[in-house]
């Protein structure tokens, strides 16, 4: 029995215009169709094409309640780029080579109550920058409850010994005393004092912790890592008091007037700004991290300074950046918008719930925070993430929760239309 000829590919031009609605550069079409080809299904183009269109970064809606979202950029940013040169290096004033640094670091100095600040790529770089700077080759005293492991890979320990200098470990991992310091605060090489805020967990019972302005006394400038940024705990950006679930959270401004030397943290916590590590406190110590060479490399582009400026003059306009606006949404604007979407016939399956929002980012431990949404039986969440705008959910008790606090409400249209292609059929 002859074998059925088998039917000719089509042309890689023709299978490249039939992808062009994807949006994708031809250049890549061109690889997917030859792709198809050479994997003997070239009907598998398209499916290629949206999967590769789908792994570009894009627009996702964020409906777990989880604030500050690791898998989703951590903090959303109120900033668009106009594209434009700016003057990064350039000083308007002298039309000479300026520095990168000095229009946003006054801005954040001014927000921490500092006399000086620096702006690095992350949180884990600013605390290495701040030990290779100051305490190469020396010692730094940390207490056995602070040597914490922080996301995936930052554990203190290894940071310490990658920027050369010696690890002094003190007290216990439940209780650490002011004398458990002093012997090794007292020592000529000791170069800092480093404390490091228990940002994702908590020791709770019989523990103890000496606080910055005992330790401020001791002698060696003390080094506080408070991780989240908080720039101050008063919030004086907020209309209202500090929200109750704050409580505990040390402040940027707090621990430099009690005595830290340098404080160092997150832009994109707390802080709601874009990935970004700042160094802030005594102006010596601030200028010694900036000359030294691994400055250079842990420098954050102009786009990041760009878009921390924006949010520092939120900041300083009192106007909320949108994770603050939205961790203080009260729960009665939510459940208002949870009744409204729930009528919608993209959401016959949903029904309104009261759920609970976390502010994540490995921030504040056990906090939560009352909040209100949609909510269905059995997990949808892979129709969800499906749709054309990809809405991320959480499952809780065998039920799928859309929590409105983190989604806003502009883009809600976009929510139903995800609703409404998971629905049941
Ligand atoms: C988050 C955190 C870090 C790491 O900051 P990244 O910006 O993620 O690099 C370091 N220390 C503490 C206490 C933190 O909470």
């Amino acid at each position: 029995m002859a074998e059925p000829p088998s039917p000719r590919p089509p042309s890689i031009d023709q299978m490249v215009r039939g992808l062009a609605p994807t949006g994708l550069p031809h250049p890549l079409l061109v690889d997917l169709a030859r792709e198809a080809v050479a994997a003997g299904d070239p009907a598998s183009a398209e499916e290629r094409a949206v999967r590769l269109r789908r792994s570009l970064l894009g627009r996702v809606i964020n409906a777990t309640g989880v604030l500050i979202h690791t898998n989703l950029g951590r903090s959303p940013l109120p900033f668009t780029s106009t594209g434009s040169y700016t003057n990064l290096e350039l000083d308007l004033e002298t039309g000479r080579r300026g520095s990168r640094q000095a229009n946003v670091s006054g801005l954040v100095a001014r927000l921490a109550g500092a006399e000086a600040a620096l702006v690095v790529n992350n949180g884990a770089a600013a605390l290495l920058l701040v030990l290779s700077s100051l305490a190469a080759g020396r010692r730094v005293v940390v207490s056995r409850g602070e040597l914490v492991e922080i996301g995936g890979g930052f554990r203190v320990p290894e940071v310490m010994a990658a920027s050369g200098a010696t690890l002094v470990e003190v007290g216990t991992t439940n209780k650490t005393r002011l004398d458990d310091y002093a012997g090794a605060g007292s020592d000529q090489d000791t170069a800092l004092i480093l404390k490091v805020h228990q940002s994702n967990y908590r020791v709770v019972g019989f523990t103890s912790e000496v606080g910055v302005e005992a330790l401020s006394r001791l002698g060696p400038p003390v080094v506080y890592d408070i991780g989240s940024g908080l720039l101050d705990s008063d919030t004086p950006w907020l209309a209202g008091p500090p929200p109750p679930w704050l409580a505990g959270e040390p402040g940027a401004r707090q621990a430099l007037q009690n005595g830290a030397a340098l404080v160092t943290f997150s832009g994109d916590k707390l802080m709601g700004g874009p990935q970004a590590g700042i160094i802030a406190g005594r102006a010596e110590l601030v200028e010694a991290c900036a000359r030294q060479p691994l400055a250079r490399a842990l420098r954050p582009g102009g786009l990041i300074l760009e878009a921390l400026q924006e949010v520092c003059l939120s900041y300083l306009r009192r106007h909320c950046v949108p994770f603050w606006r939205m961790a203080t949404l009260p729960v009665d604007e939510l459940s208002r918008r949870a009744d409204c979407l729930a009528k919608s016939p993209d959401a016959k399956d949903w029904s309104v719930t009261a759920c609970r929002s976390v502010p994540g980012g490995g921030s504040l431990p056990g906090v939560q925070i009352d909040s209100a949404g949609l909510c269905t039986p059995g997990d949808r969440r892979a129709a969800l993430l499906a749709a054309a705008v990809p809405v991320l959910a959480r499952v809780q008790d065998g039920h799928t929760f859309i929590d409105l606090r983190t989604v806003d409400p502009a883009e809600e249209p976009d929510l139903l239309a995800a609703l409404g292609g998971a629905a049941r059929p």
